[in-house]
C-alpha cells in the first residue's frame, strides 16, 4: 500500500495505485496512456499518481510512436545524415535549439517538423531536396552540407558518373572503364582519386567494387534511368541531372575529360580488352579490391 494525502480526509492516507487507460488528444491525433490513479483506502477519491512532467512526456512518446519515432530517433536520424545539431539546424532552416529540444525530449515537433523528420526516417535522400529547396544557405554553406552528408555515395562520386553521362550514354561494362580509367589517371598524376569508389577484379576488367547496389541507388535516387539502344539492344545509362561540378578543380576536370575523349566510340569489347592489359587487373584474383599502387602502369 502506498501513501498520499487526500484532500477529503485531510491527512495521509494508504490507497491503492491502479492502471487506467485514458486517451488524450495530442496534435490532433488520439494517443492512449496507461494513467497512474492513486485511490484513497479512506474515502475511494482518486488522484493523478505521476507527476505532470513525467506525465506529458509518456504523452510525447506515445505520439511520436504513432509515427514509428522516439526522441532518441529524432538524434539517429539527423546523426546518419553525419551532421551537427547545427549543420542540420542550417539545413532545414530550423534553429539549433529547436533540434536540441526535441533531441532532449523536452518538446514535441509541430506537424511540419514531425514531417520533415518522417520523410528523411522513409529516405534519407530526401536532404537533397531539402537542402535545394532552402534558399536561405549560402553557397558555401549548401556544399559543406552536402559534402558531409552520407548517403551512401558521397555527392562528389555522383557528379563524376552524372558528367560522363551528360556527354556519353555508355552502358554498364563502358561506364565502369571510364570510370575506372578517370581515377586511376588522377592518381597516376596527382596521387589521389577522384571519386571514391574502389575497383574490383572481373571478368571484363576493373569495375566499381558493389556496382550493383550503386547502380540501383543510381535509379532509385532519380540521377540515372536506363534506356534501350537502338543499335545493339543493350542497356544505356542516361543521366536525369546535370553535373554539378563546384567540388572539382581544373586539374580533374582536365581528367575527366582527357578520358572521356580517348574512350569515345569505344565499344564495350574494345574497353575490356584494353583494360586486360592492365597490369593491376593482371596480378589480381576475381573479385579482388585493385590497389591505387598500381595507378603508375596506367597506359593511356
Ligand atoms: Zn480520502
Amino acid at each position: 500500500m502506498e501513501k498520499m494525502y487526500c484532500f477529503e480526509c485531510n491527512k495521509k492516507v494508504y490507497g491503492k495505485i491502479k492502471k487506467e487507460k485514458t486517451t488524450y488528444i495530442i496534435h490532433g491525433r488520439k494517443v492512449v496512456l496507461d494513467d497512474l490513479v492513486f485511490i484513497c483506502s479512506n474515502c475511494g477519491t482518486e488522484y493523478n499518481y505521476e507527476d505532470i512532467d513525467e506525465h506529458l512526456q509518456k504523452g510525447y512518446i506515445a505520439y511520436l510512436n504513432l509515427f514509428g519515432l522516439s526522441f532518441e530517433k529524432l538524434k539517429e536520424i539527423r546523426e546518419t545524415l553525419n551532421l551537427s545539431q547545427e549543420l542540420f539546424a542550417e539545413a532545414l532552416g530550423w534553429s539549433k535549439k529547436t533540434i536540441n529540444r526535441y533531441e532532449n525530449g523536452k518538446s514535441l515537433p509541430q506537424k511540419e517538423y514531425l514531417d520533415t523528420y518522417i520523410s528523411l526516417l522513409n529516405n534519407k535522400s530526401n536532404i537533397y531536396s531539402i537542402l535545394k529547396n532552402n534558399n536561405n544557405l549560402t553557397k558555401e554553406k549548401y556544399y559543406k552540407i552536402l559534402n558531409r552528408i552520407n548517403v551512401e555515395i558521397d555527392f562528389k562520386s555522383i557528379n563524376v558518373i552524372l558528367y560522363i553521362l551528360n556527354k556519353v550514354k555508355l552502358n554498364r561494362t563502358q561506364l565502369m572503364k571510364y570510370l575506372f580509367a578517370i581515377d586511376f589517371l588522377n592518381y597516376k598524376l596527382f596521387n589521389k582519386s577522384i571519386s571514391e569508389f574502389k575497383y574490383a577484379h572481373a571478368t571484363y576488367g576493373p569495375i566499381v567494387n558493389d556496382q550493383d547496389a550503386l547502380i540501383n541507388l543510381l535509379i532509385k535516387q532519380d540521377y540515372i534511368k536506363l534506356e534501350s539502344s537502338f543499335i545493339d539492344n543493350s542497356m544505356l545509362f542516361v543521366p536525369l541531372q546535370k553535373a554539378d561540378l563546384y567540388n572539382f578543380n581544373e586539374q580533374e576536370i582536365n581528367v575527366l575529360n582527357k578520358i572521356i575523349n580517348n574512350f569515345k566510340g569505344m565499344s564495350a569489347n574494345e574497353l575490356t580488352d584494353w583494360s586486360h592489359a592492365f597490369i593491376g587487373w593482371i596480378k589480381t584474383k576475381d573479385g579482388e579490391i585493385i590497389d591505387f599502387k598500381y595507378a603508375k602502369e596506367l597506359d593511356i
